[in-house]
């Protein structure tokens, strides 16, 4: 997919650009730059420049997907599009935290759903709320 989007677009297939691809392959779900940016440091010398342009190359070709992510947070978390399908995410609006379940019924349900107008590619299920951890933290004023 990536080697037929830079063909396509007349891009340069550089090293970089394949770990980074790979390092992206080894988070179970969502991440962030930064976080991608440690993982990638481990394997070569790649500014955040880089990283910001390599993932806006996979979400424009459609490798990665962006999620919006809850009120007050400047952080955008990034997955492979391929993971997003039968998942739902429930997600902290107080630390951010995601927690991913499978659902089949929602999955059938939104699959098996006709819309009209509109092929459906991949979807996006959150629910939001409150983490396990910041339910515990004493509350501070
Ligand atoms: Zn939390």
């Amino acid at each position: 997919m990536l080697n037929e989007y830079i063909s396509a677009n007349n891009l340069r297939k550089t090293q970089e650009r394949y770990t980074i691809l790979r390092q992206i392959c080894k988070f179970p779900s969502q991440f962030t730059a930064d976080q991608l940016s440690t993982l990638c440091a481990q394997e070569l010398t790649v500014s955040r420049a880089t990283i910001y342009n390599s993932l806006q190359l996979f979400l424009d070709s459609g490798i990665i997907v962006a999620h919006p992510l809850y009120a007050g947070s400047k952080v955008t978390a990034y997955e492979l599009a391929i993971r997003k399908n039968n998942i739902i995410n429930f997600q902290c609006t107080k630390c951010g935290r995601v927690v991913a379940f499978e659902n089949k019924a929602i999955d059938t349900a939104i699959r098996g759903y006709r819309y009209s107008n509109f092929v459906p590619a991949n979807y996006s299920v959150y629910v939001f709320g409150e983490c396990k951890v910041c339910r515990r933290k004493p509350k501070t004023k």
